[in-house]
C-alpha cells in the first residue's frame, strides 16, 4: 500500500507543479552549520529488536486450469522469545481480502478456502481470519527454544480487484498469499488485522522452499534464486534469510523476460509485450541506481533481483513491481525507489505501522541521493520535496502510528524525513557526507530490525554538534 499512497502523491506532485512554483519550506530559511560526524563507530553497538520467532516454510503450490491453486503450507516454528505460547497467530490475508472484512471490495471473482489446519500432525480447531490474523489454539505449550509444526492446506483463486495479491489476463501477483508468522515481541504476538490502507504485515527472516506445477508454461518470479529464465511448468525454488516469499506466475503470451547484471548481482525483468520500447530506459534506471546503492552504501547479499514493470510500485523481498507508465520519469522514480528498499525495508528491517518512516524515509532519501547523481542539478533532484510539503495538511511527525496519518501519511513519512535528513547533510559534507552516513548505517544493521528510538541512538552517537531541536523537529520522541 505505501507504494500506491507514493504513486498518488507523485501524481499530485505533477498536478502541483503548475500551480505552486515557489514551493517554499520555512525550514529551507535557516541553513545548519558546523555539523561533524564520528569517523569511527566500531565502539557502537547496534541494538536489533528480537523477533522472537523464526519460520521454516515448505509450500507446494498445484494450480488448475482456471487459476485456483491448492496450496499446502507447512511452517516448522520456532519459539524464539522468552514465554512459553498457548497459541499461535499467523497473518492469513487472502481471507480478509477475498472472503472476509474486504471481500466486497476487492474479492470479486476470487476464492479462497481453508480445508485443514493441523498442528504436529493433529487436526486442529482455529479462528475465521476474516480480519486477516488466523489463530490457533494448542494443546500443548510450546516453550521458549521449542518448536512446533504447523500445516495448512487452502485453495486460493486470487481476485482480479485484490491488493497486491491478484490475478490480471492470465498471470498471478502472489504477495501476502500464505500463512505468515509474525514477530513475538514484548510478551505478546505483534499483528494487526489487514487493513488496506496501510501496511499490514511485519515479518522477519525464515528459510522458504516452494514447489510449484503449473496448468502451462509461465514465466516464474519469486523471491529466492529462480534458475529458469524460460517459462516452464513446474519447479522449485529455495532461499534462507527472505523476510517475505513474494511469487508471480507470468503469462508468456502477455510478458517477456530481459535479463541482465549490474555488478556480480543478476537482474531480471519482466515487461509487457507491449511496452518494449521502453526497455532500455527501465533497464538504465534499473542499472544505474543498483550498482549506485551497491558501492556507496553496501552490498547486496542475494545474486539476483528481479522486477516485474506491471504497476505494483511495491517492494518486497529479493523482488519489486515497478511501473508500467510510459512516461519516463514517474516511471524510473517508482524502478529505483523500489529498488532501494531492498537496503532499506528488506536487508534493514523495520515494523512499518509504527516505524513506515525507517523504511520509507531513508528509501526516499537514497533514492534522491541519487537523483543528485544523474541530475544536472538540485532543484531537478529534489523537485517533489516542495510540492509534497506543499500538501495540505497538519504536519505530523514521521513516526505515528498508521491510522493516525490519513491524508498526510506521504508527506509525514516519505518527503519529511529526506527534506530534514538534507537540510543537515546540505552544507556539512553534502551527498558524499550523506552517503557515508546512509552506508554506516546499512552496515551496522543489516539483518536488524530498527526502531524509531534506535535511530535516534545511532544518529546521536554518530552525528556530532547536533541542532538543538533538530530531530524533535520531526520525530515524536516522547
Ligand atoms: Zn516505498
Amino acid at each position: 500500500m505505501k507504494m500506491t499512497r507514493f504513486v498518488f502523491v507523485l501524481i499530485l506532485m505533477f498536478l502541483l507543479t503548475a500551480c505552486n512554483t515557489n514551493g517554499t519550506d520555512k525550514d529551507e530559511d535557516k541553513s545548519i552549520q558546523n555539523v561533524s560526524y564520528q569517523t569511527s563507530m566500531e565502539e557502537f553497538e547496534p541494538q536489533g529488536v528480537q523477533p522472537g520467532t523464526y519460520g521454516t516454510y515448505n509450500i507446494t503450490i498445484d494450480m488448475k486450469e482456471d487459476l485456483t491453486s491448492n496450496i499446502d503450507a507447512q511452517i516448522e516454528i520456532e519459539n524464539r522469545s522468552e514465554d512459553a505460547w498457548d497459541e499461535i497467530k499467523l497473518y492469513f490475508i487472502p481471507q480478509s481480502l477475498i472472503e472476509g472484512d474486504y471481500g466486497n471490495q476487492y474479492g470479486s471473482d476470487g476464492s479462497v478456502n481453508i480445508n485443514q489446519v493441523m498442528v504436529s500432525n493433529e487436526e486442529s480447531t482455529f479462528s475465521s481470519a476474516d480480519d486477516g490474523i488466523l489463530t490457533i489454539p494448542l494443546n500443548n505449550q510450546i516453550e521458549a527454544g521449542d518448536k512446533t509444526v504447523i500445516d495448512i492446506s487452502y485453495s486460493l483463486r486470487p481476485a482480479p480487484n485484490g491488493i497486491r495479491l491478484r490475478r490480471q489476463g492470465g498471470s498471478l501477483f502472489l504477495a501476502q498469499w500464505y500463512p505468515m508468522l509474525p514477530t513475538y515481541q514484548d510478551g505478546k504476538w505483534n499483528i494487526e488485522g489487514y487493513n488496506p490502507k496501510g501496511e499490514s504485515y511485519f515479518t522477519t527472516n525464515g528459510s522458504y522452499t516452494v514447489e510449484y506445477q503449473l496448468p502451462q508454461p509461465y514465466y516464474v518470479m519469486t523471491s529466492a534464486h529462480d534458475q529458469n529464465n524460460e517459462p516452464h511448468q513446474s519447479g522449485k525454488v529455495q532461499g534462507d534469510n527472505l523476510k517475505e516469499m513474494y511469487i508471480s506466475f507470468l503469462d508468456p503470451r502477455d510478458w517477456y523476460l530481459n535479463t541482465f547484471s549490474a555488478n556480480n548481482t543478476d537482474l531480471r525483468m519482466a515487461v509487457k509485450q507491449n511496452a518494449q520500447d521502453m526497455e532500455e530506459e527501465w533497464q538504465k534506471s534499473a542499472q544505474g541506481s543498483f550498482t549506485f546503492f551497491e558501492e556507496n552504501i553496501g552490498d547486496y547479499p542475494l545474486d539476483q533481483l528481479d522486477m516485474i514493470q506491471n504497476s505494483g510500485g511495491m517492494e518486497y523481498a529479493g523482488i519489486i513491481e515497478g511501473s508500467s507508465k510510459s512516461s519516463g520519469a514517474r516511471a524510473n522514480a517508482t524502478i529505483i525507489h523500489e529498488i532501494a528498499h531492498q537496503w532499506f525495508y528488506f536487508q534493514v528491517n523495520n515494523d512499518p505501522y509504527y516505524d513506515a518512516w525507517v523504511d520509507e524515509g531513508i528509501t526516499e532519501f537514497a533514492n534522491t541521493l541519487y537523483q543528485l547523481e544523474i541530475k544536472d542539478n538540485q532543484n531537478e533532484a529534489f523537485q517533489f520535496i516542495p510540492q509534497l510539503n506543499g500538501v495540505s495538511g497538519p504536519d505530523k511527525p514521521a513516526n505515528l502510528p498508521l491510522p493516525e496519518y490519513e491524508a498526510v501519511y506521504a508527506k509525514a513519512a516519505y518527503a519529511q524525513p529526506v527534506a530534514k535528513l538534507w537540510r543537515l547533510f546540505e552544507n556539512n559534507g553534502g551527498q558524499e557526507a550523506a552517503l557515508e552516513f546512509l552506508s554506516t548505517y546499512y552496515n551496522l544493521y543489516q539483518g536488524k530490525q530498527v526502531t524509531t528510538k534506535e535511530f535516534v541512538r545511532f544518529f546521536r552517537a554518530y552525528v556530532e554538534n547536533e541542532p538543538e531541536g533538530y530531530l524533535e523537529s520531526w520525530l515524536d520522541l516522547n
